[in-house]
């Protein structure tokens, strides 16, 4: 089952964190093979969405937040977008979009950063929002400090913790059809917490920057964990071999009904919205062209149908109706 581990380096300006996604993660690939039964993800894309997964899964649970925190990379590859939407309480959905061939060897940049104009963004957007209030949104390439192409999800992250929010990063991410994991060694702020949301930090944090020793110590210890370890041992074990001269501080874990799981958030009414958005002539050309409308979610499968007659009623009430930006087909 899936699972999330938090800890804290005692006395240490450090804390950690793991995350085993099984349960959920099979279920967002199974629902994917079910609703495109030619089109389950490529080796690669597969492998990439789930570190993605991972990983959301983890800057969420790092964050006080009430609001959803959305991963995306787009770019100018064969996968034209990968997107992971994590809610507060660790329900999780994931999807991309691959037109063209994927290589079985294919490489971060061959999928989405061909001509180095792939990017990654963040948002977090608040569940409740003050008028006129935008999620927030970072953005960054899929490039290093001297243009050179990053091959791999963890260094495009960690490079926007330290870039976005003045944070030392050290992230293990792996994925393959079966689990999705990741582990997360941080350098907690100093005054004036640095987060996601973009508040002040302070001189003190950015003078520590890479500097302070107990972060490199245990960040280096971090980095042996490799890829088959973290998809094959238990949180007991990854902790105890990387760790073991550590003191760690454990929190109780989030397991069963806490524990991240697949949840998707579309509903028939979100769907009506889009259709409001599109216009009634719209709607009526597509009702004119195949006698309803027929909406897929990206995420979960489920396929929605209208009806001339739900499509009309949609439009007496659409005035009172805002357009929906869910992301579906
Ligand atoms: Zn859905």
């Amino acid at each position: 089952m899936s699972e999330l581990h938090k800890f804290l380096f005692d006395g240490l300006p450090v804390r950690g964190m793991v995350v085993r996604l099984t349960d959920a993660w099979v279920e967002i690939l199974r629902r994917r093979a079910s609703a495109h039964p030619t089109a389950a993800y490529p080796l690669p894309v597969q492998n990439l969405l789930g570190e993605m997964v991972a990983a959301a899964t983890l800057m969420q649970s790092n964050i006080k937040f009430n609001g959803s925190l959305i991963l995306q990379i787009f770019g100018d590859g064969p996968v034209k977008l990968a997107v992971v939407e994590v809610q507060p309480d660790l329900g999780l959905r994931a999807t991309a979009t691959v037109s063209g061939d994927v290589a079985a060897e294919a490489s971060l940049s061959t999928m989405v950063n061909v001509n180095n104009e792939g990017k990654c963004a963040i948002t977090l957007d608040p569940k409740t929002r003050f008028p006129g209030q935008q999620p927030y949104q970072g953005v960054v390439p899929l490039f290093g400090d001297q243009r050179e192409k990053l091959e791999s999800l963890s260094d495009v992250l960690q490079h926007y913790m330290l870039q976005s929010e003045q944070l030392d990063t050290t992230l293990v991410l792996a994925a393959d059809d079966k689990v999705a994991a990741g582990l997360l060694i941080q350098r907690l702020p100093m005054e004036g917490v640095g987060n996601l949301a973009g508040s002040a930090v302070s001189q003190a944090n950015e003078d520590e920057i890479g500097l302070n020793e107990h972060y490199n110590r245990i960040a280096i210890l971090a980095s042996t964990l490799k890829r088959e370890e973290l998809l094959t041992l238990d949180v007991e074990t990854i902790l105890r071999r990387l760790f073991w001269e550590e003191k760690l501080l454990r929190f109780e874990p989030l397991t069963g009904d806490a524990a991240p799981r697949f949840e998707c958030t579309c509903s028939r009414e979100r769907v009506s919205r889009m259709i409001a958005g599109l216009g009634l002539e719209e709607a009526q050309s597509i009702l004119a062209e195949r006698g309803g409308i027929e909406v897929g979610c990206e995420f979960c499968g489920v396929q929605y149908q209208f009806d001339p007659i739900d499509v009309a009623q949609i439009f007496t009430v659409a005035g009172a109706l805002p357009p929906s930006s869910d992301i579906v087909q």
